[in-house]
């Protein structure tokens, strides 16, 4: 297997959050009933002109400027001529021979450390209309037209093919979506559509490129690993079976996990491409390109070094912080209030993480801000509440709102200091377990645990286990 390298280049459509299409004020809005958000111009009535929508350049230029491209200041827009009953005026407007943006990267994450994945090119389009088809994939029976997506605008991304595995892939999409959404230029949201991912792929021993095979309609970002990892195997298991490559678009079969050969619209397809005579050119200045670089906000990876820096928590909770920019800015406020990072980082990936997920809530839904951090950092600090006993309070805190004091006060989950209260309950437990304790006595040092859990759970966790195994081990030595 290890003879043949796969290439892998990504087409990633991401649909651009403005709140009207690119072409005519329709709404975006998702999920409307079927051809309601449609007019003259998005449905390619004859006589219409179409009017660029500002912000979908504005957007485009912040994601071209995001992805380290290059902002063409004069780009030009196209016809994409072909036939299709989703495509009402029998082409699509998009760039061509000149996008707004080009020659840029991301940098993922590998496991042999940072890699540069460049980009060719970034342009604007239209989408088009949706088709629903019943019935199987290859062969339908009906096929419903839904004219609502039709022109709503997109940004496509490719990438060079720097991209050599699966997991790269999926890197290299889970970094642009947390980028566009940090921008806030779009929901990055693949189940509405708003991210959509083609990807072709060939295998090579040595140095001539292998025949490409596209794969369209992946779902999900797991599902591009997937159909990688399947469709990398397959063409390797047919090269060294004596057999050819075809050059064809497949689509992942979800349930078996395979790709599948499919009919497309575009197969063989001459578009002629020409220049839009009813848009000119699309023109910017320097100073409009300068203004949006100053809107830009840190991104994702700058964000996860200067946590690391700033706040010395390790690289692997800096890189899941910073995954949502929620999550990120959530921690940055408890951390600068309570002045305790690494505890924040602590409590937030292991606490209230898990919880988030377990309900599927938002950080910005719970009642459990900051300021609760920091009161309840404070109680352990005084030594009133012991960091298991946090970890308790933080749960309860979560499901009823209530402040960490009022909970600590409520539940009597004081911390024992006492070492009076502390020593009687280690009589008590001596008392009740003998064989353990003389057991310990004999040298099986390693009872020593079970018997300090036996103290806390007398106390429900709330005696300092430190003051809890200094004493045992007093008191034990006292019996010898
Ligand atoms: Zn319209």
């Amino acid at each position: 297997m290890s003879k043949y390298k796969p290439t892998i280049g990504l087409e990633i459509h991401v649909q651009l959050a403005t709140k009207t299409k690119i072409f005519c004020s329709c709404s975006t809005e998702f999920g409307a009933e079927p051809n309601t958000n449609v007019c003259p111009i998005c449905l390619g009535m004859p006589g219409t002109l179409p009017v660029l929508n500002e912000k979908v350049v504005e957007y485009g230029v912040k994601l071209g400027l995001a992805l380290n491209m290059t902002i063409n200041k004069t780009s030009t827009f196209y016809r994409k001529n072909y036939f299709y009953p989703d495509l009402p005026k029998g082409y699509q407007i998009t760039q061509y021979a000149i996008p707004i943006a080009s020659n840029g990267f991301l940098e993922v994450e590998t496991k042999n450390g940072k890699k540069k994945i460049r980009i060719l090119r970034g342009h604007i389009e239209e989408d088009s209309g949706k088709s629903i088809h019943t019935g199987d994939i290859t062969e339908s029976e009906y096929s419903y037209i839904d004219f609502n997506r039709s022109g709503v605008p997109l940004m496509e991304i490719v990438t060079l093919p720097d991209i050599e595995t699966p997991e790269e892939a999926y890197e290299f999409l889970v970094l642009l979506r947390k980028t566009v959404r940090y921008l806030g230029v779009s929901s990055g949201d693949m189940e509405k559509g708003a991210l959509r991912c083609d990807v072709n792929v060939s295998v090579s021993k040595g140095n001539k490129l292998g025949t490409k095979v596209e794969i369209k309609n992946l779902n999900s970002f797991r599902s591009v690993r997937r159909a990688l990892e399947f469709e990398i195997k397959r063409q390797i298991e047919t090269l060294e079976n004596g057999g050819t490559i075809v050059q064809e678009t497949r689509h992942l079969d979800e349930k078996s996990g395979e790709t599948k050969p499919m009919r497309t619209k575009e197969e063989l397809n001459d578009y002629r491409y020409f220049p839009e005579p009813d848009l000119p050119p699309l023109v910017l200045t320097d100073e409009y390109i300068e203004n949006i670089k100053k809107t830009l906000p840190e991104l994702p990876s700058e964000k996860e070094e200067r946590f690391v820096k700033e706040f010395s928590i390790s690289k692997e909770y800096a890189h899941e912080i910073v995954s949502s920019k929620k999550v990120a800015d959530y921690f940055e406020r408890a951390a600068k209030l309570t002045k305790k990072p690494k505890e924040v980082a602590n409590y937030l990936m292991v606490n209230i993480m898990s919880y988030l997920n377990e309900n599927h809530l938002e950080i910005d839904e719970i009642p459990f801000k900051a300021e609760q951090f920091k009161e309840l950092l404070e109680l352990i600090e005084s030594g009133t509440i012991s960091k298991n006993i946090a970890k308790q309070v933080i749960d309860d805190a979560l499901r009823s709102g209530k402040s960490p004091k009022a909970i600590v006060e409520e539940k009597g989950l004081v911390q024992i200091t006492d070492e009076g209260a502390i020593t009687s309950i280690i009589e008590e437990v001596i008392k009740e377990n003998p064989k353990p304790v003389s057991q310990y006595l004999s040298g099986k040092t390693q009872v020593m645990g079970f018997l300090i859990g036996q103290v806390m759970k007398k106390t429900k966790g709330k005696a300092n286990p430190k003051t809890v195994s200094k004493k045992l081990i007093e008191k034990l030595k006292s019996l010898k």
